[in-house]
């Protein structure tokens, strides 16, 4: 095995589009509802964000490894979370924990300003180099993401895609008014996810809704690895 291994380009043949499509009639068939969501699903190549062995199977509604121990979140919970966030273009968002950058690329599809912080280095510079290949411009940073990126606050949105133990202050502090924050919170097993809309300078309104499974947000205001 080489140490850096060439990715094998995945073309987007007839097959894949056609498994795309379904996954789309899936997600509608789930209760996804919002128009700009199953659109850009229907767009982004989801089989480029894994491995080239793995290229049919990412277009099953399921999780898949990218390595690091990592996952590209299941399709749906990538819709669910992005319709919660009630999107429009031109919309400045936040994403903590890139990954694979798929999310990342639902975003820049649905004509969002994206900015997103991954803290594994190569699943940074992996995610990178596809969403440029692919010709999406997202702002990307390595690091740790659980105090957001204040350097380009505020933010119309705030996507938190790892697992969180609370909802950190510092993110909420980063939303513009009308801001809407999208994060899973709970344990390590099981989490809720929680969106927060910001209506004034001090008020807050919060919501609870289903629950889901993450990989854990590790940092200042997630977890520390000792503890997992
Ligand atoms: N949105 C991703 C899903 C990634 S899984 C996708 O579309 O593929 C969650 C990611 O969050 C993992 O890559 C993990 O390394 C990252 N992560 C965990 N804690 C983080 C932190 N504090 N800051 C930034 N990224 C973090």
């Amino acid at each position: 095995m080489l140490d850096n291994p060439v990715e094998e380009f995945v073309i987007d043949t007839y097959k894949l589009q056609g498994l795309r499509a379904k996954l789309v009639k899936t997600l509608r068939e789930k209760g996804i509802q919002d128009e700009g969501v199953l659109t850009a699903v229907g767009k982004v190549p989801r089989h480029s964000f894994v491995e080239s062995a793995f290229a049919e199977q990412a277009y099953d509604d399921r999780p898949l490894p990218i390595g690091d121990g990592q996952t590209i979140s299941q399709p749906y919970t990538v819709a669910r979370q992005s319709e919660l966030l009630e999107l429009k273009p031109g919309m400045k968002v936040l994403e903590i924990g890139t990954g694979s950058g798929y999310q990342a690329a639902i975003l820049c599809e649905m004509g969002c300003k994206v900015f997103s912080i991954e803290r594994i280095r190569s699943l940074h510079v992996k995610s990178q180099r596809i969403l440029t290949d692919l010709g999406y411009k997202p702002r990307l940073k390595w690091g740790d993401g659980s105090p957001g990126w204040a350097t380009y606050d505020p933010y119309d949105r705030i996507l938190v895609t790892a697992a969180s133990p609370s909802v950190p202050d510092t993110l909420k502090k980063q939303l513009a008014i009308n801001g809407i924050l999208v994060i899973p919170v709970g344990d390590l097993k099981i989490q809720v996810m929680m969106k927060i809309t910001r209506k004034s300078q001090e008020e807050f309104i919060q919501q609870r809704l289903n629950e889901f499974q993450f990989v854990p947000m590790i940092g200042k205001h997630g977890w520390k690895e000792e503890q997992l």
